[in-house]
């Protein structure tokens, strides 16, 4: 349409094109036997910083190829195409989590010793906010960092972090006052082998192959230069951070949900009953057509939060509260969407769709822990009602 500045330009094809090439050839044909061993190798890691997929969003100075925002989305969408959510998992806690607080919030020191090895894929990353007894209110955090010398002392413990079981670092929030305020809260880079700090993998019903992990830090001594950000600058940062990783959330939720749609239909297409393809009964019509419909509104949704994001990061002025607001309702609407294209892929299959043979299973587990990650239902429901002037977040 004429007059309307394309989201994704012609290289962003070129791009997509090469993402998808990398996800056909070095993931997706694994997929299976990573999800049968729970497991996929470590060095996908830098495969994946090798081909440049870790660079799109990052300056070229700390060895990016970026900042390209609509980039990154491709990225995300063709890397969502492999059918290892809890492989992409990882490696999105790793980039679009760790690795991009640390280039918002960290110095040029910081920056050299962690964004440059995360952006190769040579060093990992994870980010650790959620403890066992909070997640949603990020502000009841216990976790406490006490200042000593030039070194920060910490002790607490951190759950659901995805990658942490084998990070090599992670970025992790910590109480470093008496008072309950969130000006009391503040990120650190820890480093995973430091004396103290141990560490065991989780078993989710979904995300098989993801390394999440459970932290427990004992007296961890931190140098104050690992410090990411000044002191009580934490809140402000997760919330601010938080914006981008529920799109991300969002862009990939609306591919698993187009998943679930194309494979639902190929098997209605071939599978007969009472003598006609499934599909050949108006109500299967009606519910591919039901989801074919909220599957695009979805996409247009997250594609407009996605402009306001790239406008904002290149110097437009965007009103915080209609990012926020619209980045909290394609959050909310895709992760629920998700599922429930997943539970219409599995229900279109009949018994198929209870077996582990078929990827049916799969996108129903794995897009279930969707809209409790990363800011739950709730928590959005909340947002997007106080943008409306209805009571607090
Ligand atoms: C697969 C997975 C990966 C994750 N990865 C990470 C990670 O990498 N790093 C990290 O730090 N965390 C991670 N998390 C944690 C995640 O962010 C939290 O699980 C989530 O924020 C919810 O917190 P909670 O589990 O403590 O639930 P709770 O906060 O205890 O909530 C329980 C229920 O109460 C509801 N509720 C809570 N408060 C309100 C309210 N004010 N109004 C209405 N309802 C409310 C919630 O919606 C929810 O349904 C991950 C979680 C999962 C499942």
């Amino acid at each position: 349409m004429s007059g309307i500045e394309p989201l994704f330009r012609e290289e962003h094809d070129a791009y997509r094109e090469a993402a998808r090439r990398f996800v056909s050839e070095v993931i997706a044909p694994h997929a299976e036997d990573w999800e049968k061993a729970r497991d996929y190798p470590r060095d996908l890691f830098s495969k994946v910083g090798t081909a440049g997929f870790f660079g799109a969003k990052f300056s070229d100075e700390w060895g990016g190829t970026g900042p390209d925002f609509a980039a990154e989305a491709v990225w995300i969408e063709e890397l969502s195409r492999g059918l290892t959510y809890g492989t992409a998992a990882d490696l999105g806690a790793h980039s679009q989590l760790a690795s991009l607080y640390v280039d918002r919030f960290g110095d040029d020191d910081l920056k050299n010793r962690y964004l440059r090895p995360s952006i190769e894929g040579s060093k990992l990353g994870a980010l650790a906010i959620t403890e066992p007894g909070t997640g949603s209110d990020v502000n009841a955090i216990v976790t406490r960092a006490r200042h000593d010398g030039d070194e920060w002392v910490i002790t607490g413990s951190k759950v659901f972090i995805t990658n942490g079981s084998w990070s090599d670092y992670v970025v992790l929030a910590a109480r470093t006052g008496d008072d309950p305020g969130h000006e009391n809260i503040t990120l650190f880079v820890v480093e995973a082998d430091s004396p103290g700090f141990d560490r065991a993998r989780m078993d989710l019903i979904a995300w098989h192959t993801s390394h999440t992990g459970e932290l427990f830090l004992d007296d961890v001594r931190v140098p104050d230069e690992n410090r990411l950000g000044d002191v009580g600058s934490g809140f402000r940062h997760i919330m601010s951070n938080f914006q981008w990783e529920r799109l991300m959330m969002a862009l990939s939720a609306v591919t698993l949900a187009q998943l679930s749609l194309e494979t639902g239909l190929a098997y209605a297409r071939e599978r007969k009953a009472f003598g006609r393809p499934i599909i050949g009964f108006q109500v299967w019509q009606h519910r591919f057509a039901d989801l074919a419909t909220r599957i695009r509104t979805g996409r247009a949704l997250t594609y407009r939060a996605l402009r306001l994001h790239i406008a904002a990061e290149t110097g437009t002025s965007v009103p915080r509260a209609e990012l926020v607001r619209l980045t909290s309702m394609a959050k909310l609407h895709t992760q629920r969407l998700a599922w429930q294209a997943a539970d219409e892929c599995v229900q279109v299959h009949g018994g198929a769709g209870a077996l582990m043979e078929y990827p049916a299973q799969r996108l129903w587990r794995d897009t279930r822990v969707g809209p409790i990650g990363g800011g739950t239902d709730d928590i959005m429901r909340n947002i997007i009602a106080a943008t409306m002037g209805l009571g607090a977040a």
